[in-house]
């Protein structure tokens, strides 16, 4: 089958023939209709320290798909041949403590699809069927492409209630912006969200963002003086992974905030710990999505008129899976979702 793998350990992804996957007794078969570039596969794709440390060569990859149920294992219940699904890439072990207490998005021995093992970017997947989604018709398949990354921004957003309340968001990568939409949708007053790219910021705003911050040219300070905060944010999202800006929203959020952090630091981050317990801040880390919870979160927003088309700013065919990449790599990009149909 066609898959698009790292063949060699250097920059770059490659077309190539690999082997069908099989599967087993609990597993799905699933051929693939669409998938999205994910900031992890940037990752792999420029071959940085994290992912020489991690992926091995070669290895299929991509997590970020939709697609219809082929075949099965004999032992699944619960799906049909041609159900539409899209996929959890933390395949989970089931039998830590936290899997057991049905807290599978804290498995300490988690395995990523396209990451430790073969991903989505092939003409098909299999995983566990305990890890699929199936999808409601009225969802389309490149908005079910992206529930992965959606899903974070969810699992994040909904950490803390947002109602009528001031939410910064640092960070409007993809996930960051549609944190925004999300923190809207559910009733946030001022969502203010900050980044250093201009398209970004701006595709924040047609997003729900009520204001974008670009913080190389504009005072964050200022910027609350504008909006009437007097007292700072109530709830922060990080989701840029850089230390100034973790910082930054240290220094604005409000006593007894509240702080959700998802951006990954390249490395540790020192901060001034003295406004974390003079704030008496509460600051959760975040992975992955909750199973399912998340998922089911994720169908009721759209259903409720959550509007995330903005976001998908590309869609093309698989052979111009190296124009995507480029995309991706040059930070002016929503999602870029890849056909595998066309
Ligand atoms: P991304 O890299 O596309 O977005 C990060 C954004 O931060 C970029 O747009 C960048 O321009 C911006 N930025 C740079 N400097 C900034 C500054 N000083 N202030 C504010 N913003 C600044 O990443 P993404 O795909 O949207 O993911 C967001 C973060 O979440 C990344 O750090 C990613 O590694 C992490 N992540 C974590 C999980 C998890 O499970 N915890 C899952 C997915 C992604
Ligand atoms: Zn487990």
């Amino acid at each position: 089958m066609k898959a698009l793998a790292k063949l060699h350990s250097e920059p770059g992804i490659w077309m190539t023939d690999a082997e069908m996957p099989e599967y087993g007794y609990n597993d799905l078969l699933i051929k693939i209709r669409k998938t999205a570039i994910c900031g992890t596969d940037v990752h792999i794709y420029k071959w940085d320290e994290w992912s020489q440390k991690t992926i091995p060569v070669p290895m299929v990859v991509g997590h970020e798909y939709v697609g219809e149920v082929a075949a099965m294992g004999e032992g699944v219940r619960g799906f049909e041949k041609g159900d539409r699904v899209s996929g959890e890439g933390h395949i989970t072990c089931g039998h830590c403590r936290n899997c057991r207490a049905g807290r599978r998005h804290l498995c300490r021995n988690t395995v990523g699809v396209g990451v430790n093992r073969p991903g989505a970017f092939a003409e098909y997947l299999v995983i566990p069927a305990d890890n699929a989604f199936k999808l409601p018709d009225d969802i389309t398949d490149e908005m079910a492409a992206i529930f992965d990354p959606f899903g974070n921004a969810v699992h994040t957003a909904l950490a803390f209630d947002l109602v009528g309340e001031d939410v910064l968001i640092t960070g409007a990568g993809p996930i960051g912006i549609m944190a925004a939409a999300v923190a809207r949708h559910v009733g946030a007053r001022h969502v203010v969200i900050t980044d250093v790219n201009p398209y970004r910021l701006e595709l924040a705003v047609k997003m729900g963002a009520t204001r974008a911050v670009d913080v190389s040219k504009e005072n964050l300070r200022d910027v609350m003086t504008e909006l009437g905060m007097k007292e700072g944010f109530d709830v922060g999202l990080e989701m840029s992974g850089v230390p100034s800006a973790f910082r930054q929203m240290l220094d604005t959020i409000n006593h007894g905030g509240k702080i959700a952090m998802l951006g990954i630091p390249p490395e540790s981050v020192a901060i001034d710990w003295n406004q974390v317990i003079f704030k008496g801040l509460t600051i959760k880390g975040i992975y992955g999505r909750e199973m399912f919870e998340t998922w089911y979160k994720m169908a009721s927003l759209l259903q409720s008129g959550l509007d995330l088309s903005p976001i998908l700013t590309h869609q093309l065919p698989i052979d111009k899976f190296q124009e995507g990449f480029d995309i991706m790599c040059s930070g002016e990009s929503g999602k870029v979702v890849l056909d595998w149909t066309s």
